[in-house]
């Protein structure tokens, strides 16, 4: 069967009930890039470009940088690439920057909010980035945004490095909903971005107030609690016929979860490349209607554990 599978994994996918569902995958380096091609996958839908920049004494220069990004899109051939600007911050810090401590640091300066205490640090990022050549494979994608106004404001700043560098092409340009204010404001999010894509880790963990580092909070953390796909149903609803979403958190590859995420209108699952093979052998034999029309009922529960339970059941009866 695992044969079969890598024979198919290089073609597109559509549900038996005739959804296409682009399947993507996450990687954290240029090398990964080439997992990623090698295992088929319709795109890169996350390259986590912190690789870059931890563990190491200074920051990369942009020369540094845009040669590692373009090594990633070379690698993907014709396919997208979704470059995730510095997501640091929270559990990544970097030694060189002399950020103040925070007291709390998953709420505090990480991902797109470094942009205003370290604004050339990320201007020389998206600089690197204006350098891939051809521009329309590569996606850039922004971290922790928290409303439609934040992504906008790293649109002006493209738009002008970009005319600094006399181009007249940019890259489409996306927003991570992590956080739960851009998942109820995805409609305006919609509007300034090309792409949304739900990151499930955070969106968990700031859904429910749980540290997703927690030990004792690993098994109540559970992105299948009602509030967290309510957040999910929201992001969808909001963006529906402005752009289109992809989930990128790790349930996207998960054999429970992928499917109800599909089945609630999800148009790219991006998960680890060893994954992109199985993924697609079970969206094509996934009928998402006989899902989908049990959603309501799903949101409508006390709980994770419950969801889990009525979720096993209905999964395996749509494939
Ligand atoms: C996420 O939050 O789901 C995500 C994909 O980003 P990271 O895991 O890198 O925070
Ligand atoms: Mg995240």
């Amino acid at each position: 069967q695992a044969d079969a599978e890598r024979a198919e994994s290089h073609l597109e996918v559509f549900t038996r009930d005739s959804c296409f569902v682009e399947v993507a995958a996450n990687v954290g380096s240029s090398e990964e890039a080439q997992l990623a091609a090698d295992s088929g996958a319709d795109a890169v839908g996350l390259l986590r470009s912190e690789f870059l920049f931890l563990g190491r004494d200074s920051a990369p220069g942009e020369e540094e940088q845009r040669r590692e990004y373009q090594a990633s899109v070379d690698a993907l051939g014709a396919k997208p690439v979704v470059i995730r600007t510095l997501d640091i911050g929270a559990d990544k810090q970097l030694p060189y920057l002399q950020l103040p401590p925070s007291p709390n640091p998953a709420l505090g300066v990480r991902g797109m909010r470094l942009w205003q205490v370290e604004p050339e640090l990320l201007d020389s990022q998206l600089r690197a980035l204006l350098g891939v050549r051809p521009l329309r494979y590569l996606r850039v994608m922004v971290p922790m945004i928290s409303d439609a106004s934040e992504l906008e404001w790293v649109r002006k700043r493209m738009e002008a490095l970009a005319a600094e560098m006399h181009l007249t092409e940019l890259p489409l340009l996306g927003a991570m909903i992590e956080v739960p204010s851009a998942a109820l404001c995805a409609a305006s999010m919609a509007n300034v971005a090309d792409f949304l894509s739900i990151g499930t880790n955070d969106l968990t963990q700031y859904g429910l107030a749980m540290d997703r580092e927690d030990p004792l909070l690993a098994s109540q953390a559970d992105v299948l609690h009602p509030g967290v796909l309510r957040l999910i149903q929201a992001t969808l609803n909001g963006a529906a016929g402005r752009c289109p979403v992809a989930v990128c958190g790790a349930a996207a590859g998960d054999d429970l979860v992928g499917p109800l995420l599909v089945a609630m209108g999800v148009n790219e699952l991006s998960v680890e490349p060893s994954r992109v093979a199985a993924v697609k052998a079970r969206i094509r034999r996934l009928d998402t209607s006989v899902i989908a029309r049990e959603i309501d009922t799903l949101l409508a529960m006390p709980d994770a554990a419950s969801v889990r339970q009525a979720l096993a059941p209905l999964v395996e009866s749509a494939l």
